[in-house]
């Protein structure tokens, strides 16, 4: 008798994470869906990067049509739901605060009411972030008993989001795993973060095609990992014996300061202050100044490592802008 291939279903499998967990879990047999809204013009070009377009299967909903979810759930009853939809970029957050809310925090509650409703198994990973912590810190790191202090909308509406996952935990013995991941980065990375605005200005200005890169604040520090090893913690969370919560990054930071410096260096520039200019545009209302992680706990429960260096996540990404702008 042929064995059904578990079903899974994925929001926001156009972005980055989204065509990176897909190939994943095709690789393990699963039958990936991917949620996608109407659009007119679709766009698959992070799919066709991965080679992986035609073997995920698209539904139509949207994050804020509670009716759509309603559907797809009670359609499909996958095994597992992985929900990566969101308004994901902060800066837009402050501009966009009531829309980042109804997707990234109410379109949570709807997508976890569709499977109390209609699929009670299916077992639930919500992308939560270390942008929740915000100002919050243990010894300078954040796990899993760090406080959250958000610092935009967009941390605001994830911990919302987190709770609600936790509380459909709580409430209705529903399998459900918050993966509060840290900055995780790869050559599909959105334009507007700052590691692949970097990457690509850096690949610009080494072929000619730009004079300058135009950044706000170059002190932070974030903990960067890579996003193809990342959606393998995701994956991992949704097979052990209860749902939990788990912290994911490398456990080291670097400032924005020395991202753009090694990506220069990269390409041969040592002098690379001269191609910067502060832009107060990019500055933010308020800032998460430092973000570190302690994934002890994914480490010794999932048996998750990240294997990607930060040097090689630089290198990787500044070479694919490079042949991409070479196209
Ligand atoms: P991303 O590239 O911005 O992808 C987000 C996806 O969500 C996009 O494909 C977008 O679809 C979709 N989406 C937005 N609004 C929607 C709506 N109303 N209905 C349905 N789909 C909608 O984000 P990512 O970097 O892959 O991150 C995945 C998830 O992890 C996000 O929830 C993000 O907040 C979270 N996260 C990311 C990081 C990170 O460093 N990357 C860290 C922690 C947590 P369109 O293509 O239609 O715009
Ligand atoms: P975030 O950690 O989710 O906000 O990821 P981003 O990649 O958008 O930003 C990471 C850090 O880079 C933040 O502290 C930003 O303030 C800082 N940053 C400095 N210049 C820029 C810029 O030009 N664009 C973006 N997106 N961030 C910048």
């Amino acid at each position: 008798m042929e064995v059904m291939a578990k079903k899974a279903l994925i929001t926001g499998i156009l972005g980055q994470d989204g065509p990176y967990l897909a190939k994943h879990l095709l690789n393990k047999g699963y039958k990936v869906f991917g949620l996608i809204r109407r659009y007119s013009n679709p766009t698959f070009d992070n799919l066709d990067f991965l080679g992986i377009t035609r073997e995920v299967e698209y539904v139509q909903g949207d994050m804020s049509d509670e009716a759509s979810l309603y559907s797809v759930v009670k359609m499909l009853q996958p095994a597992e739901v992985y929900n990566l939809a969101a308004q994901s970029f902060v800066g837009a957050s402050w501009d966009q605060a009531k829309l980042t809310t109804e997707v990234n925090a109410i379109g949570v509650l709807y997508l976890l009411n569709a499977i109390k409703f209609f699929s009670p198994a299916t077992k639930f990973y919500q992308a939560s972030t270390s942008e929740m912590f915000g100002l919050g810190n243990t010894n300078g790191r954040q796990d899993e008993n760090t406080n959250f202090h958000p610092r935009s909308p967009y941390g605001v509406s994830k911990v919302y989001a987190y709770w609600m996952t936790v509380n459909f935990r709580e409430s209705y013995n529903i399998f459900t795993a918050n993966g509060i991941l840290f900055n995780h980065e790869s050559p599909i990375r959105g334009i507007q973060f700052v590691t692949r605005k970097i990457t690509d200005g850096v690949a610009r200005i080494k072929l000619g095609l730009a004079k300058d890169l135009r950044l706000g604040n170059l002190k932070s520090r974030r903990d960067w990992g890579f996003a193809g090893d990342y959606v393998e913690a995701m994956h991992l969370m949704l097979q052990q014996d209860k749902g939990d919560d788990f912290v994911v990054g490398t456990g080291e930071n670097h400032s924005v300061e020395e991202f753009v410096s090694l990506a220069f260096e990269h390409i041969g520039i040592k002098d690379w202050q001269k191609y910067i200019v502060t832009d107060p545009r990019f500055i933010r209302p308020a800032e998460v100044p430092d973000l570190k992680a302690n994934p002890q706990k994914a480490k010794k429960i999932l048996g998750w490592e990240p294997k990607t260096s930060f040097k090689d996540l630089v290198a990787d990404m500044v070479e694919a802008d490079l042949k991409r702008l070479k196209k």
